[in-house]
């Protein structure tokens, strides 16, 4: 049985090995067993059913919450080779008949529909009279009121055990608590299912997080690491969506903007701009990204914090599904903090209570410098099993703690208690730089002990440390104007009975430290080659009118500038190129390969140990 699940796999898909539980996922479908798939975003859930539907006999459905969703999921699957097809409302009379065509002569093997038209009376009556070979539900989180994105829709999937009380489900999801995963399994009424939970580390990501200061020049600095890739850079209101998109088009940027006050069309335009890779980088509100499967995102920035530790990691989790290497740079400071408690003001008191402390995680998250991987997994109730990941900021160096972390941080102290504990951040700041800011001056505050303490400062690095005492609990802000009180912890400071840990970025340049992940997946590939490969494919893409990363992913593209294959023999053994895709591509990317290759004189058909 695995043979030949790993056969189905090597021939439609090209991959020569299962990710991390794929197999156990796989087989326990084949067995007709329920099943529960918890993979990170990018773990490769898709084939966990996908697989399964080809080789087992009859008809696989899949519930899908969203039309872009199956749209995108058909499109590869037909790419492969898979006879797949999707019924939902946007469908044409006649792709309508065809679909149905397919499934009544039987050589249909995965069928992807929403929840409310799988659960319609006649289309139960019409699945009846099929042989199904299981039932898997995407996106499960959906059922469950305790997950982040309830869909009252999904509840309906309740009946389907006693539907269809012969055929296996399941169940996939990216994210899901103990609490969660529980409740997918009672409201399914799933019997004894096989639950498998994968670690939620995602090794080619690599975390970086910085106050904002200048934030547009901040958001260049990365998009500048990623010339012509895609990057998706997330804002929290409409606003600075509308602001960021029209600096980076000032900058000459392909930009599009993506949140819920645009008309429709204009969204869904922009999104598949983004897609077909029409455009470069999407400036998004969070309202973008359920049911994008774009693989080679390289980048993914925030240019204010999420609300939480759950949203950081699923809008991150969106750069690097193909597993390659790419960067999700956080840039937050105190004010995202105070606007996402304005916008709790009006939720009821318990879920404000809940909202309010997973904002302040993200907050000490973003404040308390240690290793990021470690700190999220840390979160999830996982732990790294390394010291040191190498692939965030603070273990690749970039950041350096303070050497006089302690007196610094009991300047800053000692001056709010100064100010009677009335004031804010910024306020405080530009009291301890020493500033002529005619408030201060009215105030008498230049009068202070404290006053320029810290004049060899900036004020925004001295605001930054501020928000980093807020964010470790040495200070807390209170009331409409989060003004800065002393917690006991920031008493034990000033007693020099705990010293803090401030931070600032260093100025080591970029090179002196990249992360392992990067020289890996580039390790042997002509870089000239790939990207001359990019403008084949985005050819193709265009031809088909499909999305680039449908017809080969990044990582695929890679190993051919790695491999540099002469024949089709040997394009086969690329990794991520299935035969479908080499009868229909092969040849017009050796050609390629060729002519490049004459021309700079580099080696062809290289052998690389996988
Ligand atoms: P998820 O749904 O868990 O986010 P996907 O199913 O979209 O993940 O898979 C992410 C990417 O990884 C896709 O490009 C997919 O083709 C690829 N992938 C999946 N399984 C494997 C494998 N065994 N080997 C190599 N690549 C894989
Ligand atoms: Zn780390």
């Amino acid at each position: 049985m695995t043979e030949r699940l790993a056969e189905t796999i090597e021939k439609h898909w090209g991959y020569k090995e299962f990710r991390p539980l794929q197999k156990e996922a796989m087989e326990h479908l084949c067995h007709r067993r329920d099943v529960i798939v918890v993979l990170p975003t990018g773990g490769g859930k898709s084939l966990c059913f996908q697989v399964p539907a080809v080789t087992s006999s009859g008809l696989a459905v899949v519930v899908s919450p969203l039309i872009s969703l199956m749209k995108d999921q058909v499109d590869a699957l037909t790419e492969c080779g898979v006879p797949a097809a999707r019924i939902d409302s946007s469908l044409t009379p006649e792709e309508r008949e065809s679909a149905f065509d397919l499934i009544r002569n039987r050589q249909l093997k995965l069928l992807y529909m929403s929840p409310e038209r799988l659960v319609s009376d006649s289309f139960i009556k019409f699945l009846h009279k099929l042989d199904l070979s299981f039932i898997a539900i995407d996106e499960a989180h959906c059922i469950s009121m305790w997950g982040h994105d309830f869909r009252p829709e999904y509840r309906q999937l309740g009946s389907l055990r006693k539907i269809f009380p012969e055929v296996p489900i399941g169940a996939y999801t990216a994210t899901a608590t103990e609490q969660v995963r529980h409740d997918i399994a009672v409201q399914l009424s799933l019997k004894d299912p096989a639950m498998l939970v994968g670690s939620f580390d995602r090794p080619n990501l690599i975390y970086k997080v910085q106050a904002k200061n200048r934030i547009v020049k901040q958001v260049c600095e990365v998009v500048d690491r990623h010339r012509d890739e895609s990057g998706i850079v997330y804002c929290i209101r409409r606003k600075d969506v509308e602001e960021m998109a029209a600096a980076l088009t000032a900058k000459g940027l392909h930009v599009a903007p993506y949140h819920a006050g645009l008309p429709d069309e204009v969204r869904k335009r922009n999104q598949d701009d983004f897609l077909n890779e029409n455009v470069d980088i999407i400036v998004a509100t969070i309202a973008f990204g359920m049911g994008i499967d774009k693989s080679n995102v390289r980048y993914v920035i925030h240019a204010g914090m999420p609300k939480s530790l759950e949203h950081y990691q699923q809008e991150s989790g969106r750069a690097g599904r193909d597993g390659l290497e790419a960067e999700c740079c956080l840039f937050y400071s105190g004010g995202d903090y105070a606007t996402w408690k304005s916008l709790m003001r009006d939720m009821d008191p318990k879920a404000m209570e809940i909202a309010l402390s997973k904002l302040s995680r993200m907050y000490s998250y973003c404040t308390e410098g240690v290793c990021r991987r470690k700190a999220i997994l840390d979160y999830f109730g996982q732990s790294l099993d390394k010291g040191q990941c190498g692939a965030c900021d603070i273990c690749l160096g970039e950041v350096d703690s303070m050497e006089d972390s302690l007196v610094t941080a009991q300047k800053i102290l000692s001056c709010v208690l100064r100010l009677g504990q009335r004031f804010g951040g910024g306020y405080t700041a530009l009291v301890l730089t020493g500033s002529r800011d005619q408030r201060i001056l009215e105030n008498g505050h230049d009068n202070l002990s404290t006053y320029g303490l810290l004049r060899e400062h900036d004020s925004r690095a001295v605001h930054d440390w501020i928000e980093q005492l807020a964010g470790q609990g040495f200070l807390e802000k209170v009331g409409e104007y989060n003004v800065l009180t002393v917690t006991n912890e920031g008493r034990q400071v000033l007693k020099g009975e705990i010293t803090p840990r401030l931070l600032c970025p260093t100025k080591k340049p970029e090179r002196e430290h990249k992360a392992k992940v990067v020289t890996d997946s580039w390790q042997g590939v002509d870089k000239g080659l790939f990207d001359a490969l990019r403008k084949v494919r985005a050819t193709l893409a265009r031809e088909k009118g499909v999305p680039a990363f449908v017809i080969f992913g990044d990582a695929a593209l890679r190993d051919m500038a790695r491999k540099r294959p002469s024949t089709l023999d040997r394009f086969l053994q690329v990794k991520g190129v299935g035969q479908t895709k080499a009868k229909q591509y092969g040849r017009i990317m050796i050609e390629r390969i060729r002519a490049y290759c004459i021309e700079r004189s580099v080696e062809m058909d290289l052998t690389v140990l996988d």
